[in-house]
C-alpha cells in the first residue's frame, strides 16, 4: 500500500493501468500544445521581416532585468506586487510540475531527489510557493470582482468584458496549486498514519491539507492521492492548451516578446526591414494595411498582452476620450488573428485593418508619446505599429484634410505653415533682440562651430520665436560659436515621418543634412525636442545633437551662466517633461538642475512626471489635427499643475508651450496659471553683470601676465 501511494503510475484507473494512461495524457497534451502553438505561429511566419537577432548579450541584459526581474511590475504596487509572486511562484514549481508529470511514468521520480537535502529544501520552498501562488489567485480573483479595478473594465465600444475569461483562469490555476497541494497532503497524512511522519511546510496549503486529512482512513486517503494526481495533470494540460486562446498566452510568449523587444529608444522602424532608402521605390505598398503586413515581432506582440490595462490607463489620448486605447489596438488584433487564422480550417482573406478592426480616428488620435510602451511590462510596442499603420493610410491616400494642406506645405515650401523660406530668419530681425545677440546666418560666407537647429515652429510662429531669441541670447553668454541655417533650414520632418509620410520625410531629412554638413559645424544644439529626436535618431552622418537644457545644466554646473533669484517667491513652478526629450531621450534631470539652480525657486512635482509624464497634446502636424476628445490633453496637463500647487508650468518645447498656453486659456486660468520655456526662463535669470564683470576679471588678469 505505502509503495504503491508514492506513485501514480503503479495503480489503475478505470481498468487502465497508470503506466498507460499517463504516458497516454502527456502524449495527448504535450501534442495538442504542440498543435495549437504551430497555428499560433501561423500568421507570424507570413507577417514582415524584422530583425531582431542583434546585440544579443544587451538582450540578455534586459531579459534578466524585465523578464526575470520583473523590472515594471511595481509601477502598480498592488497587482506588480501579485503579479511578482505568482511569477516567482511559477519558476520555482515548474521543476516540481515537471516532475510530477514524470511521476506518472516513471515512479518515485522526484526533481531533485526528495532524499537528497536539496531535494527536501526544495519540497519546502515549493510547498510555499503553491501556497503563495493560491492565496494570489483568490486576492486577484476578489479585486477583480468586488474592487474592479478601472483599468480592467472593457468601455462597451471595444467589446465585452474580459472578467469571466480572467476569472476563470485565474480559477484554474488556484485549482492546479490545490490539487498538487492535495496529492502532496494525502500522501503526507496517509505516511504519518503509517508511523513514518513527512515534513510539510508550515502552513502551507499542504500542511493545512495534510492536517485536515489526518483522521481519514487509509483508502479514502488513497482515492484522494490517486485522483489529486489525475485532477492535477488532467488541469495542468487543459490549462497549457487553453492559454494560447486567450491572456495566458503571455506565459509562454512574454520570454521571446521581452528578448526581442526594441533596444531602440525614439526610433521609427523602416517602411521595410531589409529594404534601403534607395529602394523604397520597389516597396509596392507602404506600411501596414492588412493583418499579414504587421512584422513577426508585432504579431508576437499581440499574443504577448495579458490585457493588464496599463498601457491604457497611461494613455493620454485614452484619458481625453480620443477614440484611442492601445490596450483595445492589441486586443483586437489579437482577436483577430485567432479568428482569422483558426485552429481548424483556413487561414485569412486579407481582410482590411481599417474600417474592420480600426478606425482612422483611432490611428490618428495617437500623439506617439510613448506613455503606453514605457508602463507595459511585458515590452509590447505601439508607436511603431500606428506608424506603419498610418503609412498604409496615407499610401492609400486617407489623410485627414487639415494635415493634407501642412503636408502639402512641407513639400513645397520646407515647412507645415507653407511660409516662405526667405523669412525663416527673420525672427532674428526683431528690433529689440538684434542689437544685443548677434545671430550668424551660416550661408557659406559665414562659418560657425555650433548649429542652432530652430525649426519650423520656433522660426515662424510669433510666440515660439521668444524661445528661439532666448536660446540664442544663452548661446551666445555662454560664448559659443554658432549660427542658424536660416533659409537654408527645413523642417526636421519629425512629425512628417511618425505621420506615416515617409517619403515626404526622407525629402526633409536629406535636405537638411547636405545643408548641415555644408555649413561645416562641429556640433548641433536645438531647443526643440522634437528636432533634438529626429536629428538624433532619424538623421544619419550628422554631428552630435544636445538639447539646450543639456547645454545649459552644463554651463550653470560650470559657473559659467549664473543665475538671478527669482522676482517673486511666491510663485510655485512645476516642470513639465515633453516627451521627446523625456520617455524618448531620458532628459529628465537637467531642465530640473536648471530650475534648482535659480536662487528661491520653489519646486513642486506633478503626480505624472519624468517617465509617467502625461503628453500636453502633441507637437508638429498634431497641432494640425482636431481629433475628436472630450477634453484637451492640456487642459488635464494644466489642471494637474495646479493640484500639484503650483502657478508656472516650465516647459523644454515650443510645442509644449502652444499647448500649454492654449490649454489655460481654455480651463479658464488665465491671471492663476502661466507657462514658460526653460529658456525664456533662464535669459530671463541670467546674472549678466555678474558675467560682464567676470569676463574683465579675467582679462585683467590675463592683460597683468602680458605686463609681468
Ligand atoms: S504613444 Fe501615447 S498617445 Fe499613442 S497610444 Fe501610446 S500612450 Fe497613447
Ligand atoms: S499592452 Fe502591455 S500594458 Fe497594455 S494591456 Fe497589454 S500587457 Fe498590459
Amino acid at each position: 500500500m505505502l509503495e504503491a501511494l508514492q506513485s501514480p503510475a503503479q495503480t489503475t484507473y478505470w481498468l487502465i493501468s497508470g503506466r498507460v494512461l499517463f504516458p497516454l495524457l502527456n502524449l495527448i497534451g504535450l501534442a495538442c500544445f504542440a498543435y495549437i502553438v504551430t497555428w499560433r505561429l501561423t500568421p507570424l511566419i507570413q507577417g514582415e521581416r524584422d530583425f531582431r537577432f542583434d546585440r544579443p548579450f544587451i538582450r540578455l541584459e534586459r531579459l534578466l532585468q524585465f523578464w526575470l526581474g520583473q523590472w515594471k511590475h511595481p509601477r502598480y504596487r498592488v497587482a506588480g506586487t501579485i503579479h511578482i509572486l505568482i511569477f516567482a511562484g511559477f519558476i520555482l514549481l515548474a521543476t516540481r510540475a515537471f516532475s510530477l508529470l514524470i511521476l506518472g511514468i516513471s515512479e518515485n521520480f522526484a526533481l531533485p531527489d526528495s532524499a537528497s537535502g536539496v531535494g527536501r529544501v526544495y519540497e519546502i520552498v515549493a510547498d510555499y510557493a503553491a501556497t503563495i501562488v493560491f492565496l494570489c489567485m483568490v486576492i486577484a480573483a476578489v479585486r477583480r470582482i468586488v474592487f474592479k479595478p478601472a483599468r480592467y473594465e472593457v468601455p462597451a465600444r471595444y467589446g465585452k468584458s474580459h472578467k469571466v475569461d480572467a476569472i476563470f483562469l485565474l480559477a484554474l490555476i488556484a485549482f492546479l496549486m490545490l490539487s498538487e497541494s492535495l496529492f502532496e497532503a494525502s500522501k503526507a497524512a496517509s505516511l504519518t498514519q503509517q508511523g513514518q511522519p513527512e515534513f510539510l511546510a508550515t502552513f502551507s496549503l499542504a500542511w493545512i491539507l495534510q492536517n485536515a486529512l489526518s483522521s481519514v482512513s487509509q483508502s479514502k486517503l488513497w482515492d484522494l492521492h490517486r485522483s489529486a494526481y489525475l485532477l492535477d495533470v488532467l488541469t495542468f494540460y487543459f490549462l497549457l492548451c487553453y492559454r494560447p486562446f486567450g491572456i495566458q498566452f503571455h506565459v509562454e510568449t512574454s520570454l521571446f516578446n521581452v528578448y526581442f523587444a526594441k533596444l531602440d529608444r525614439g526610433t521609427v522602424k523602416p517602411v521595410r526591414w531589409g529594404v534601403s532608402d534607395e529602394h523604397l521605390d520597389q516597396v509596392k505598398s507602404f506600411g501596414v494595411k492588412k493583418f499579414e503586413d504587421f512584422t513577426w515581432k508585432h504579431m508576437l506582440d499581440f499574443y504577448s498582452c495579458a490585457d493588464c490595462g496599463r498601457c491604457s490607463d497611461n494613455c493620454p489620448a485614452n484619458a481625453a476620450g480620443r477614440p484611442l486605447s492601445p490596450r483595445f489596438l492589441t486586443i483586437k488584433a489579437r482577436d483577430y488573428s485567432f479568428q482569422h487564422y483558426p485552429m481548424f480550417g483556413s487561414p485569412s482573406d486579407g481582410t482590411p485593418l481599417i474600417g474592420s478592426i480600426y478606425s482612422e480616428d483611432e490611428i490618428w488620435s495617437c500623439t506617439t508619446c510613448g506613455a503606453c510602451e514605457e508602463e507595459c511590462p511585458l515590452m509590447i510596442e505601439y508607436i511603431d505599429k500606428i506608424v506603419d499603420l498610418r503609412r498604409g493610410l496615407v499610401d492609400d491616400g486617407n489623410v485627414p484634410k487639415s494635415i493634407q494642406k501642412a503636408l502639402k506645405a512641407l513639400e513645397s515650401r520646407g515647412n507645415p505653415y507653407g511660409k516662405m523660406e526667405k523669412k525663416k530668419a527673420d525672427w532674428i530681425k526683431d528690433k529689440e533682440f538684434q542689437p544685443t545677440c548677434e545671430v550668424k546666418v551660416l550661408d557659406g560666407k559665414k562659418t560657425a562651430d555650433t548649429l542652432y537647429f530652430v525649426d519650423s515652429i520656433t522660426s515662424y510662429d510669433d510666440r515660439m520665436q521668444a524661445i528661439g531669441r532666448a536660446t540664442a541670447k544663452i548661446l551666445d553668454h555662454v560664448g559659443e560659436n554658432f549660427g542658424i541655417l536660416g533659409a537654408a533650414e527645413k523642417d526636421s520632418g519629425h512629425e512628417v515621418r511618425r505621420f506615416g509620410e515617409e517619403t515626404l520625410f526622407m525629402a526633409l531629412r536629406d535636405h537638411n543634412v547636405e545643408a548641415i554638413k555644408a555649413s561645416g559645424v562641429q556640433r548641433i544644439v536645438t531647443a526643440d525636442p522634437h528636432a533634438y529626436n529626429a536629428l538624433k535618431h532619424d538623421y544619419k552622418d550628422v554631428p552630435p545633437v544636445e538639447h539646450i537644457s543639456q547645454v545649459i545644466a552644463r554651463e550653470v554646473k560650470s559657473g559659467n551662466i549664473k543665475l538671478n533669484p527669482v522676482e517673486n517667491a511666491d510663485d510655485v513652478y512645476t516642470y513639465h517633461d515633453p516627451c521627446y526629450l523625456g520617455r524618448h531621450n531620458q532628459v529628465y534631470d537637467d531642465p530640473r538642475d536648471v530650475l534648482d539652480a535659480i536662487p528661491g525657486l520653489k519646486r513642486v512635482e506633478m503626480s505624472r512626471c519624468r517617465d509617467r509624464s502625461f503628453c500636453c497634446g502633441g507637437g508638429g502636424l498634431m497641432l494640425f489635427y482636431e481629433p475628436k476628445e472630450e477634453q484637451r490633453m492640456g487642459v488635464k496637463r494644466v489642471q494637474m499643475a495646479a493640484e500639484a500647487g503650483a502657478n508656472v508650468i516650465v516647459t523644454a518645447c515650443p510645442f509644449c508651450m502652444v499647448n500649454m498656453e492654449d490649454a489655460i486659456k481654455v480651463a479658464g486660468m488665465e491671471g492663476k496659471m502661466t507657462a514658460i520655456d526653460l529658456t525664456e526662463l533662464v535669459d530671463k535669470h541670467i546674472a549678466r553683470e555678474t558675467k560682464k564683470t567676470e569676463r574683465a576679471e579675467q582679462f585683467a588678469e590675463s592683460a597683468k601676465c602680458l605686463t609681468v
